[in-house]
């Protein structure tokens, strides 16, 4: 197992997304050997915590998630041992003079080498003001690399991400940028390069020939929970379309990389990002859906929750259809959907093949052929083939091939994501011309929908959304091929 150095800077390190995901994630990385003695951990926030102190917080967000199966308290122990924290306000100059002198004897105390990573964990209005000192206060160094990693929201629309990006990139060059979206690290979202580009008979039907639609649905069962604050100012849109959604799109329909590598494989997903049909106001009308949660079994309506304007107009449902205008997939209607407080938590991919172009067996019923991905809870593959009835006569049936991934061990989003971070690997990453045509098609739906305000509530808790969701198919003789109200 190869050992990879780094000294991790973890700006917000006392806030939700470090305990939640980064120090299992961290812990993950060390107890299968990717990390093991030269590594060093700075945590900071303003909170004034000793080392011990914050070694039991890292110590009990590993108890909290990693199955206990899988680490005894020695190791939870050595590796606590790795972190330090530094009380810090990010806007005094002062604290920085202080970090890089920490960050420089723990570099020699652990052998480190130089190598960096500023993971900026906190609200992205420091972003600029943290490259800015790292920079100027000289806590980048010259004789490793120096990485920074934030996360999202990035900006909230394409004039407020521009300035974030020219503020981040004004100090930092473009390849040291790791921007998160912690979807690119889910096994099956990373393995949609592989069933298109590792099979032929994929890569042979993976076109307007034969796909008739494509369907995507990211729905949550719980509601706006903590996150109002943000929420009231972001609503799903932002939160899941501009980013999760449409990177999947990308990966779903760009063209096939020379070769699997980060450069060729963000360049096509560029591409297929620049090929999405930014629509007109009358066209986002037509082709767009947005709807907000009413009450339901045992539970408030949007607007009833805490922290939530009595009036909101925040959309917590998109539903879409996205025209991509390339050679391969003009014509194919890509249809997606997010939400809360939906019937299921769920991330789903159907790509629906189109029917057999003529059928040979008289008063039988042919269905298409789908390729389902599931991306979580489960993470199945499922194709869906017509099969002959094993009976007498000839019925057919939908039989439907799967496979669910039973690893009780595979490495969550985060952990797969610094590893490939640390090994300066940034296919899983967005790169910022991705985010820049994915605000520029989101843009425009947005500024469409701020003209008009809405009629909401228009969905109930627990259903799939409102009913026009299910129209935007239906208009085009087609539905939802996953449909967890229905029992099968
Ligand atoms: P959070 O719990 O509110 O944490 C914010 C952190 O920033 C805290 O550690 C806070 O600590 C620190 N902080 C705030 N002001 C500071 C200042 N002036 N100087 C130094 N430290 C300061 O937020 P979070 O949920 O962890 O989210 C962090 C970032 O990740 C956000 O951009 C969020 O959108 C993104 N994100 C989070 C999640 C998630 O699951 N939580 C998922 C995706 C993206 P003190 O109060 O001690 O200073």
């Amino acid at each position: 197992m190869r050992e990879e150095k780094a000294l991790f800077i973890i700006f917000g390190g006392t806030g939700d997304l470090a305990q939640r995901k980064l120090y299992p994630a961290l812990f993950n990385l060390y107890r299968r050997g990717h990390i093991q003695k030269s590594f060093a951990v700075i945590g900071t926030a303003r909170r004034p915590w000793t080392d011990e102190h914050y070694r039991e917080v890292v110590a009990d967000s590993i108890r909290g998630s990693v199955d206990a199966d899988f680490y005894t308290e020695a190791m939870v122990e050595n590796f606590a041992d790795h972190f330090y924290y530094q009380s810090h306000n990010v806007n005094d100059t002062e604290h920085y003079m202080i970090l890089k002198k920490l960050a420089q004897q723990l570099d020699d105390e652990y052998e480190i080498g130089g190598n960096r990573v500023f993971y900026l964990a906190m609200s992205p209005r420091f972003f600029g003001t943290i490259a800015e000192h790292l920079k100027t206060q000289k806590l980048v160094t010259d004789h490793g690399y120096n990485r920074v990693v934030v996360e999202k929201p990035f900006g909230r629309d394409l004039a407020t991400a521009t300035e974030l990006n020219q503020s981040i990139e004004k100090y930092f060059p473009a390849d040291s940028i790791f921007r998160i979206d912690h979807y690119l690290g889910k096994v099956m979202i990373q393995n949609i390069t592989a069933i298109r580009f590792g099979n032929s008979i994929f890569r042979n039907l993976w076109n307007n020939r034969y796909i008739d639609n494509i369907q995507i649905t990211l729905s949550e069962s719980l509601g706006v929970e903590e996150r109002a604050c943000y929420y009231e100012t972001a609503g799903a849109l932002r939160d899941m379309v501009q980013n999760h959604i449409l990177q999947i799109v990308s990966l779903l329909t760009m063209n096939a990389p020379v070769s699997f590598n980060d450069q060729d494989l963000r360049q096509e997903k560029i591409s297929a990002l620049k090929s999405l049909k930014v629509y007109t106001p009358d066209e986002v009308a037509h082709n767009f859906v947005r709807g907000q949660y009413g009450p339901g079994e045992g539970v408030h309506a949007y607007r009833d929750e805490d922290n939530i304007a009595d009036d909101s107009a925040i959309e917590t449902f998109v539903a879409g259809k996205l025209e991509v205008e390339n050679m391969n997939f003009a014509g194919v209607p890509v249809y997606i959907r997010t939400g809360k407080r939906l019937a299921t938590k769920a991330t789903r991919i159907d790509v629906i093949f189109k029917k057999m172009p003529t059928n040979i067996f008289p008063g039988v019923a042919l269905t298409n052929n789908v390729l389902s991905i599931d991306v979580d809870p489960n993470e199945e593959i499922t194709l869906y083939i017509n099969d002959k009835d094993y009976d007498t006569g000839f019925k057919m049936k939908q039989l439907p091939l799967a496979y669910r991934n039973q690893n009780r061990d595979c490495p969550e989003a985060y952990e797969k994501l610094l590893h490939d971070l640390l090994r300066g690997d940034a296919t899983n990453f967005t790169h910022w011309e991705e985010v820049k045509y994915s605000w520029q098609f989101v843009d425009a739906i947005r500024s469409a929908w701020d003209m008009e305000t809405p009629a909401f509530p228009n969905y109930e808790s627990g259903s799939m959304g409102p009913q026009a969701a299910d129209e935007l198919l239906a208009r085009d003789g087609k539905q939802w091929f996953f449909d967890p109200t229905k029992t099968n």
